[in-house]
């Protein structure tokens, strides 16, 4: 028996799709209508779809097109090596805030214990990032929302992350007198009127997690001053910021008691983290 329409086959699927939403989205969409991975995508170009799944395909796409970033279509985001589940209470992990991960981990042993707390862990990222490559250190995530980590929690147990531990509370709130040896922190940075938050896809994401005052610099003011007291000697704090903020930073650093003070570059040779050790 043949059916009077052809189904609709994976890449053909993926090549109409293309033409309204970037290619790798509708990758994404695709594998996730179908429950399959991308590599599983490019095996099966010419299988046949059912029509539920492209329906439900076409729906995802739809809403691609209206603004929703992908990643919350889908639920997840790889970072670092990590998969991790992702809603519309966590911000989306960021490819360049692996840069911070990468400068945190210079400073943090291999084959010695340390502690280390990462500050606004939403979906726990950097945590679980820097947990799953330095097995003999402590890591504390915080974070202010019940609900992000919810979602942090979960992807520790997702990716069998067993040396984290996660507390509930404003920057420093729940760290109580401890010290640590690493401090790391993507706060939000944005300024508060900046109109890139009413535009794309930052609209979907939640804006306690994007902007930070006027200068978008509430939040890195609040941690770079408080950070002395939360340190061991030596001990570093790491920061990531907007490409305009690295010498409000290092200024900001400067004042808390800070030495070696430096700002990095991301991939895309903007200024994006700084650092500094407590002298
Ligand atoms: N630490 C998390 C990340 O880097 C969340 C950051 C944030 O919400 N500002 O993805």
């Amino acid at each position: 028996m043949t059916s009077p329409i052809s189904p609709a086959r994976v890449d053909a699927l993926l090549r109409a799709a293309s033409v309204t939403i970037e290619r790798a989205d509708a990758e994404l969409l695709l594998g996730h209508a179908l429950q399959h991975d991308r590599a599983w995508l490019f095996a099966h170009a010419t299988d046949p779809i059912e029509a539920a799944q492209a329906e439900a395909f076409a729906q995802l796409v739809q809403r691609r097109v209206d603004g929703e970033p992908v990643a919350y279509l889908v639920g997840t985001r790889g970072f670092w090596t990590l998969d991790l589940n992702v809603t519309r209470d966590t911000l989306i992990p960021r490819p360049e805030t692996e840069l911070l991960v990468e400068l945190a981990l210079a400073r943090i042993p291999e084959s010695a214990p340390a502690r280390v707390a990462d500050l606004g862990t939403g979906s726990g990222a950097i945590a679980l990032s820097i947990a799953s490559e330095r097995p003999l250190a402590s890591v504390i995530a915080t974070d202010e929302y019940k609900a992000a980590l919810a979602v942090a929690v979960g992807n520790a147990r997702r990716n069998g992350i067993d040396n984290v531990w996660f507390r509930r509370g404003d920057w420093y709130e729940a760290l109580g007198n401890e010290r640590f040896d690493v401090i790391v922190s993507n706060p939000p940075y944005i300024e508060s009127r900046d109109a890139h938050l009413r535009q794309g896809d930052l609209r979907h994401e939640p804006m306690t997690a994007l902007a930070s005052g006027e200068d978008g610099l509430d939040a890195i003011r609040a941690i770079a001053r408080d950070a002395p007291r939360h340190l061991a000697r030596g001990g570093w704090l790491l920061l990531e910021h907007g490409w305009n903020q690295g010498a409000a930073v290092r200024e900001l650093l400067t004042q808390a008691g800070f030495v070696d003070v430096c700002t990095e570059r991301d991939l895309e040779d903007r200024d994006r983290a700084t650092l500094g050790r407590l002298g």
